[in-house]
C-alpha cells in the first residue's frame, strides 16, 4: 500500500514537473545561435560577430557569421548582443550530503563537475535527479574516496593505506568501481603516494593531490599529474625548518592547518631558493594546479568566526600571497583550472565557481586566461578534450548564453540567462531555486 503510494507520488510529481515540458531533446534539426559573441575557451580572442552550429548533441560549425552557411532546415535563435562560452568545469566540488547543489550550479553555468574525494554511494541521488528531470548533465567525474594515510583528515571521505601495498590495493579497487581521477591526501607517505601515482599512470587517468606533509615538488617530479589547493605548495615555499616545523604540527593535529598554513604562506618569499626549486619542476612538469583560492579568501573586515584577532592581517596577508603564487606558479608553466569548492565564505550559495573565477583575475590572470582554466585547461585536466571544454567542431554542445561580455569584466559570469548541455536546452529558472 505504501509502496503504492510513493509511486503514484513518483508519477504525479514527473508529470507535473515543469522540467520534463521544458528539457528539449538534443536538436533533431540542426540548431543555430546566431549574431553572438564567441569566446570559444582556449584562449582565443573572441569573435565579435559569431554563429555557432549544433547538430544532436554536437557543434557542428563554430566562426563568424559570414563564413557559415546556414544549413537547411535548421532553427535559428538570433541572440544579439549576447556571449556564449563553453560549460563550465569545476574541478573541485563536494558533493558531500548536498545533490541539490550540483543543479543549482548547473543553473549557474557548471555543466561538468569533478568530486574528488567521496564514496560512490554519495552520487546515487543526484544520478537520480538528473533522471528524474531527463536532464543531459552536468557530467560527473568521481574520484572514489581519497586516499589518505593513518589519522585520516576527513574519516568520512577517505579510505586508509597504511603501506604502499594498501595504497596500490585501494587505488586499484577505486578505479574498477569507476573513478577517472584518484586523489592522495596528505598524510599518506612518499612510497604509498608513489604507489597511487603509479596506477593512475597504468590506467590513463589523472592523479591528483591534497599535500600538507609531503612536498609538492617531490610528488611533482615523482610523477603527480595534479595539485589541489594553492596551499598545498605552503611548505614548498618557506625554509626546509621552517616546513619541518609545521609537518610536525600538522602530524600532531590536523587543525594546526587552520591558522598554520596562514603563517606559512604570510611569511613566504615568492623569490627565495624554495619557491625556485619548485618553478623550476613546475616549468619541467607542467602540473595543472587547482588554486581553489575562495575557500582560502580571507578579509579583514569579516574574519571566520572564532579568529584570534592577531591572525586576522596574518590570513589576509597569507590570503595575498596565495593570490600571488598562484600567478606566478602559471607564469612558470602550471596549467591553472578553476574548482568552486561547493561551500566558501564569500560566495553565496552555488556561485563558488563565480567568485573562484573573479579570484583568479584578481590574482592577475585576463578574463580570458580565467575562462579558460574553467574550461579547455579544465577539460584536460579530466583527459577529455575532445569531448568537453571549448567551442569548436565535434565537440558536446555544451555552453552558456550570457547577458555580459566576460572578456571584459569576468563578473559578467554571474549573467546567465540559458545552459546548454549536449545539445540540450536546460530550465535553468527550475534549478537555480534548489
Ligand atoms: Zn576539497
Amino acid at each position: 500500500m505504501c509502496k503504492l503510494f510513493h509511486l503514484i507520488a513518483f508519477f504525479l510529481v514527473v508529470a507535473a514537473s515543469p522540467l520534463a515540458v521544458h528539457a528539449r531533446k538534443a536538436q533533431a534539426r540542426p540548431l543555430i545561435l546566431d549574431n553572438i559573441r564567441i569566446i570559444d575557451g582556449t584562449g582565443a580572442a573572441p569573435i565579435e560577430h559569431g554563429r555557432l552550429v549544433i547538430e544532436g548533441d554536437r557543434i557542428a560549425q563554430v566562426g563568424p557569421v559570414d563564413a557559415i552557411a546556414v544549413p537547411a532546415n535548421a532553427d535559428r535563435v538570433d541572440l544579439s548582443g549576447r556571449t556564449v562560452v563553453p560549460g563550465l568545469i569545476d574541478l573541485h566540488f563536494h558533493i558531500e550530503n548536498d545533490p541539490k547543489l550540483a543543479l543549482r550550479q548547473l543553473s549557474h553555468g557548471v555543466t561538468a563537475f569533478r568530486d574528488p574525494g567521496q564514496w560512490d554511494e554519495k552520487f546515487v541521488e543526484l544520478r537520480r535527479m538528473i533522471a528524474a528531470g531527463h536532464l543531459p548533465g552536468p557530467h560527473i567525474f568521481t574520484a572514489g574516496p581519497h586516499i589518505d594515510g593513518e589519522h585520516p583528515a576527513y574519516p568520512a571521505d577517505s579510505v586508509v593505506a597504511r603501506d604502499a601495498d594498501e595504497a596500490r590495493r585501494q587505488a586499484e579497487i577505486n578505479v574498477r568501481n569507476g573513478a577517472s581521477a584518484l586523489k592522495i591526501y596528505f598524510r599518506l607517505p612518499f612510497a604509498s603516494a608513489k604507489a597511487v601515482i603509479d596506477v593512475c599512470n597504468a590506467h590513463h587517468i589523472p592523479c591528483t593531490a591534497h599535500l600538507e606533509l609531503l612536498d609538492a615538488r617531490e610528488l611533482i617530479a615523482a610523477g603527480l599529474q595534479g595539485i589541489e589547493h594553492i596551499t598545498s605548495f605552503g611548505t614548498s615555499v618557506v625554509p626546509r625548518n621552517q616546513a619541518e616545523a609545521y609537518r610536525q604540527a600538522v602530524l600532531a593535529d590536523n587543525d594546526a592547518r587552520r591558522d598554520g598554513r596562514y603563517k606559512l604562506f604570510a611569511s613566504a618569499n615568492l623569490d627565495g631558493p624554495e619557491a625556485q626549486a619548485l618553478y623550476a619542476v613546475l616549468r619541467e612538469r607542467r602540473p595543472w594546479v587547482d588554486p581553489t583560492l575562495a575557500v582560502f579568501e580571507r578579509r579583514a573586515g569579516a574574519p571566520p568566526e572564532g579568529t584570534k584577532p592577531e591572525m586576522v592581517p596574518v590570513m589576509v596577508a597569507g590570503f595575498a600571497k596565495m593570490k600571488q603564487l598562484t600567478r606566478r606558479a602559471g607564469l612558470e608553466g602550471a596549467r591553472l583550472v578553476m574548482g568552486g569548492h561547493s561551500t566558501v565564505p564569500f560566495a553565496s550559495r552555488g556561485e563558488a565557481p563565480w567568485r573562484e573565477l573573479e579570484l583568479l583575475v584578481e590574482s592577475g590572470l585576463t578574463p580570458l586566461e580565467a575562462i579558460t582554466a574553467a574550461t579547455s585547461t579544465a577539460a584536460g585536466f579530466l583527459y577529455r578534450t575532445d569531448e568537453l571544454g571549448s567551442l569548436r567542431s565535434g565537440l558536446k554542445a555544451d555552453l552558456l548564453v550570457l547577458r555580459g561580455d566576460p572578456s571584459r569584466d569576468i563578473t559578467a559570469m554571474r549573467t546567465v540567462e540559458r545552459v546548454m548541455v549536449g545539445g540540450t536546452w536546460v530550465d535553468i529558472t527550475q534549478y537555480a531555486k534548489l
